[in-house]
């Protein structure tokens, strides 16, 4: 192995595009011309394209993967007072889809796969309690079986945020597919990312789909005759042209990096680094991949010496988010989420790295 030094950097969303870079620049160029920006033909197909990937009657293409969780909650009716059962260690994002419709996130910690622990979810439900958020996270399908479970043996709605997991499976059955709406984002990192901000709620409902569909252009479906209460949150035809080529290449990336994850599984041999399980059932697309080592700044500080840069997913918990103090939350309050919080190291992964710049990373990191 060479001990020459490089820089590895953590994702390197050039790459990426540049694998299929002539495409996107077609897609793009059509889009351009086209002279028609907003809710057009580009939109449309995207819409019946991923709705037929997942396997859906409906998909609503939105502006953001925080647009379609604030709306799939305003889509359902949940409002002031009512409480919607979110993992501990959620993204930010996936709460501000409850808080922005004044409902309580009420916090479940996570287990050791670092997903909601549906174990525990059912001591946390009371009569306020009108739905549940699994937020699949790094890629990986929360316990899905058992959180429908319950979401059918209360009477919950089952919103699922779907932003790191496109194309992930529990069971076969693909992430967002299993509850009352699936929300997500194609931020530009995520397994299916647009360039630019772009999001979109999946169902089978069409009650649900005509809803959010009003929501996202101001409530109206005919011109200036607003039927109910909504923002604009509508994906720009660019975005839509662009994530038809993202799709194509969907099931492809996610072997790719399934691929250079598991390079990482079976190089990496140092006990002071510890890799998360995975559960048996679930197809996992490694939007991330995260580690877990206890002195986490020295060894964030040893790998960028050595030209590595890495990230950290999330150090602040929405549960104690300064925006949120006033519910109250310690960190002690949910024992993994904390210490994921503060052991968490997300390695560079992404479709266009080499396997070179895998090899030196496991190298540098079994040297630690
Ligand atoms: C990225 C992300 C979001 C937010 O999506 P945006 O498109 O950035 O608004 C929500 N939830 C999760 C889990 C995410 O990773």
């Amino acid at each position: 192995m060479s001990r020459e030094k490089r820089i590895v950097e953590s994702v390197v969303l050039k790459k990426t595009f540049d694998l299929h870079k002539a495409e996107y620049e077609e897609a793009a160029l059509r889009a351009l011309n086209s002279g028609w920006y907003i809710l057009g033909k580009e939109m449309e197909e995207f819409e019946e394209k991923f709705a037929a990937y997942m396997g859906v009657k409906h998909c609503v293409a939105l502006n953001s993967g925080t647009d379609a969780l604030i709306l799939a909650f305003r889509a359902l009716g949940i409002g002031p007072g009512d409480e919607v059962i979110v993992p501990a260690g959620a993204y930010i994002a996936s709460v501000i889809g409850v808080t922005e419709n004044s409902a309580i996130p009420v916090f479940v910690d996570m287990d050791d796969c670092m997903e909601i622990d549906a174990d525990i979810i059912e001591a946390k439900i009371t009569d306020r309690t009108k739905a549940i958020l699994p937020v699949h996270l790094f890629g990986q399908c929360s316990r899905m079986d058992k959180i429908a479970e319950l979401a059918k043996k209360y009477n919950l709605k089952l919103i699922e945020d779907c932003a790191q997991c496109h194309g992930s499976t529990y069971n076969g059955k693909l992430a967002g597919t299993f509850g009352d709406i699936g929300c997500s984002s194609f931020y530009p990192t995520k397994p299916l990312g647009a360039l630019g901000d772009a999001g979109a709620v999946i169902t089978n409902d069409d009650e649900l789909a005509e809803k959010v569909r009003l929501l996202r252009n101001y409530g109206s479906k005919v011109k200036y005759h607003n039927e109910i209460n909504g923002i604009n949150s509508r994906m720009d035809e660019v975005q839509a042209a662009v994530l038809k080529v993202g799709l194509k290449y969907l099931d492809k990336g996610n072997e790719e990096r399934r691929r250079q994850a598991q390079m990482y599984m079976d190089g990496i041999k140092n006990p002071k680094v510890a890799i998360p399980a995975v559960y048996k059932k679930v197809y996992h697309v490694y939007h991330l991949f995260p580690v877990l080592t206890k002195d986490r700044d020295g060894f964030q500080n040893y790998l960028y010496e050595n030209g590595i840069r890495t990230q950290v997913h999330y150090p602040i918990p929405p549960y104690v988010a300064e925006c949120y103090s006033e519910l109250g939350y310690q960190w002690s309050d949910f024992p993994n989420a904390e210490k994921f919080a503060k052991q968490e190291v997300s390695l560079p992964i992404y479709c266009g790295m080499s396997d070179e710049e895998i090899q030196y990373v496991i190298d540098a990191i079994n040297r630690y």
